[in-house]
């Protein structure tokens, strides 16, 4: 197939989208540690779990061995609004890079929540229906995952109770109003509501609040009243698993052209975007049918895969949640409030934190006015205004297209683009003001947080 017979947008036909989720961990030699029960210090079982978690999700929590799992039809119904996702190649910005590297992205941005967070929202809030539950409580952070599950929740009817990071409440009232409208309640984290809430607030009232802190609240919550359970959108297998309709998707497209990519770019937060674009591939370099390079982006100022420990730690700040384990910050570190570009949880997926650790996934931290001068660049070429959070994996694309034109290879380079940026006009005002600082933790900061790590 000759180049110039590449569209510049590749969409599959709804019969061509993928009706199985792809479990990595069914290939993975070493699977990732089991979660553990903080009072035991033993691996949770699937009872245990129970308690938090939909039955369901706990079995696909638990499951390392199945390799498919079929997407329920109501699901795929669900998937049809906005998928199949167009894998687009970036011929504009590989003209403005003067690069002979092929540029690719998948561009999961095209709903109303504006990122990938739907895929599992969806599946999280199916699962949950089927149970019988009332409804579900989560945490969110920018907004985005709250948004989605809001949508998912308001879909099939159920009741949505979101804790949204203090900080980002405060800054992003219209993303706190979309989920309104989708009919969920939103309250500001850390909270006067529960009794971790009022604990943290009493040990530091001015709190901008944190992911791991809001974690905490909406599990106390799920788990203090009848007919409800907990529901997270990132760092937990069973949303990688969901995720992986990103990747299987994208690889379907790639082997109907014949493009074999070289590089695999995703930003990583919690993991689940960068899980579910690499899983199919990474499965098949596990068989040992195939290499590719991995490359996770995460800030410079929340950087848990490059200067984090491999390490049992809580998934949240009140530490009521299981212990996993996988690279960390520390459960009690908050990045700064300064900094603005989203992907600000301490931990990182088992899943990808065992890759990691294995040498199979490469990192790197970037600073987020480098961020944003990739996100701007990348909308005034190739049109779409970039979410902070994608714009780190644009970041390191162009770095490695400018590689590319430096040693006159022509890789071809696939990155995972997940969402717009609508919401995120004050970072960007920030940016565009001259007024947004590099804020970098010390050493001393990380240490000081690792010493408080749990032991086990
Ligand atoms: C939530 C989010 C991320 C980061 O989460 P992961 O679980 O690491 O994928 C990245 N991009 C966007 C647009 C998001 O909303």
């Amino acid at each position: 197939m000759t180049e110039t017979k590449i569209p510049y947008k590749i969409y599959l036909e709804e019969s061509e989208m993928p009706r199985t989720w792809y479990n990595v961990r069914a290939d993975m030699k070493i699977k990732p540690a089991p979660l553990l029960n903080p009072g035991t210090g033993k691996p949770c079982t699937a009872e245990q779990l129970g308690a938090v978690f939909c039955d369901e999700l706990v079995k696909q929590e638990l499951d390392d061995t199945t390799r498919e799992f079929e997407i329920p039809e109501e699901i795929l119904g669900f998937y049809r609004m906005y998928r199949p996702s167009p894998l687009v190649r970036a011929y504009r910005l590989e003209e403005k890079l003067d690069t002979p590297a092929k540029i690719y992205y998948k561009f999961e941005g095209n709903n109303t929540s504006g990122s990938h967070k739907l895929n599992s929202a969806i599946a999280q809030a199916y699962y949950a229906k089927q149970q019988g539950l009332k409804g579900v409580t989560t945490e969110t952070g920018a907004g985005q995952w709250g948004t989605a599950l809001s949508m998912a929740c308001a879909y099939l009817g159920l009741d949505c109770k979101v804790y949204m990071v203090k900080c980002s409440y405060e800054q992003k009232p219209f993303r706190r109003e979309v989920m309104r409208t989708y009919g969920a309640s939103v309250t500001p984290s850390p909270s006067m509501t529960t009794e971790v809430g009022r604990r943290i607030l009493a040990e530091d009232p001015d709190t901008t609040g944190s992911l791991g802190c809001a974690i905490s609240e909406a599990v106390e919550d799920a788990t203090t009243h009848e007919g409800y359970r907990y529901v997270l959108g990132s760092v937990l297998n069973q949303v990688l698993l969901h995720q992986s309709v990103i990747g299987v998707e994208t690889k379907i497209a790639m082997d109907k052209y014949g493009i074999v990519p070289d590089i695999i770019i995703g930003c990583a937060g919690g993991g689940s975007n960068l899980g579910g674009l690499i899983s199919p591939f990474m499965g098949e370099m596990l068989r040992g049918e195939r290499e590719y390079e991995f490359i996770a982006v995460e800030p410079a100022s929340c950087p848990s895969l490059t200067r984090g420990v491999f390490a049992y730690d809580f998934c949240d700040t009140g530490k009521v949640c299981p212990l996993a384990k996988m690279y960390t910050l520390g459960s009690g570190f908050i990045p700064s409030a300064n900094h603005a570009g989203g992907l600000r949880y301490h931990g990182m997926s088992p899943v990808l934190s065992e890759l990691y650790h294995e040498g199979l996934i490469k990192a790197r931290s970037v600073e987020q006015t480098k961020v944003f001068e990739a996100a701007e660049f990348f909308a005034r070429t190739e049109g779409i205004l970039p979410a902070p959070e994608s714009s780190h994996a644009i970041r390191a694309a162009i770095d490695e297209a400018v590689k590319c034109r430096e040693t006159g290879e022509d890789k071809t380079i696939l990155f995972g683009l997940t969402g717009t940026g609508y919401f995120d006009m004050v970072a960007y005002e920030k940016f565009n003001d001259g007024t947004m600082d590099d804020y970098i933790p010390s050493d001393a900061e990380l240490e000081a947080s690792f010493a408080q790590l749990p032991r086990f």
